[in-house]
């Protein structure tokens, strides 16, 4: 039988900050979690590997920082990322309107077509936008739309696999 085809693609997370951008990263890559979580200097740079039915897909991850203060350098990050992940935090409306913002702005520049919505920290109360609404917010925009919680593991793998799964794979 034939090797499976590997693809590699940029992905890039973006969202306000402290909702849980490298948080999200590295419970999927190294499956671990931090209370304490540094922030990040610049962009931290992972990568991880996803077997699928019929490929393997190479995510390599920018997470990045300082594009919630310094937004004109956001483009940087972005260009070239066939896909990216919107985060906000379950408990702070605000981040929810600012990754409304993001979306926007990555459906403007044309490059990024997965987008995913990434509604984190599901395991926190009170919670300040109701699912019903984000989602409904995600269907309209074209947005994968996943509750998920770095600190509990909930939904992180299937957020990025839904990503993986969505890519083109062209010949
Ligand atoms: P970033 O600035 O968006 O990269 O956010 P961080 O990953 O640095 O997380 C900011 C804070 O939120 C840290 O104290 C994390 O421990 C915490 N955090 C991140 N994800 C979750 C989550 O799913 N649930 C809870 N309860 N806390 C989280």
């Amino acid at each position: 039988m034939a090797e499976p085809k590997t693809y590699s693609y940029k992905l890039v997370l973006l969202g306000e900050s402290a909702v849980g951008k490298s948080s999200l990263v590295l419970r999927f890559v190294r499956n671990v979690f931090c209370e304490y979580q540094e922030s990040t200097i610049g962009a931290a740079y992972l990568t991880k590997t996803l077997t699928l039915k019929d490929c393997i897909v190479k995510l390599e991850i920018w997470d990045t920082a300082g594009q919630e203060r310094y937004h004109s350098l956001a483009p940087m990050y972005y260009r070239g990322a066939p896909a990216a992940i919107v985060v906000y935090d379950i408990t702070n409306r605000d981040s929810f309107e600012r990754a409304k913002d993001w979306v926007r702005e990555l459906q403007k520049s044309g490059g990024v077509g997965v987008i995913a919505l990434a509604a984190n920290k599901c395991d926190l109360e009170p919670r300040r936008v109701p699912a019903s609404e984000a989602e409904a917010y995600a269907e309209d925009s074209g947005c994968i739309y996943m509750e998920t919680s770095a600190k509990n593991n909930i939904n992180v793998a299937e957020l990025f696999q839904q990503i993986a799964i969505k890519l083109p794979k062209q010949e």
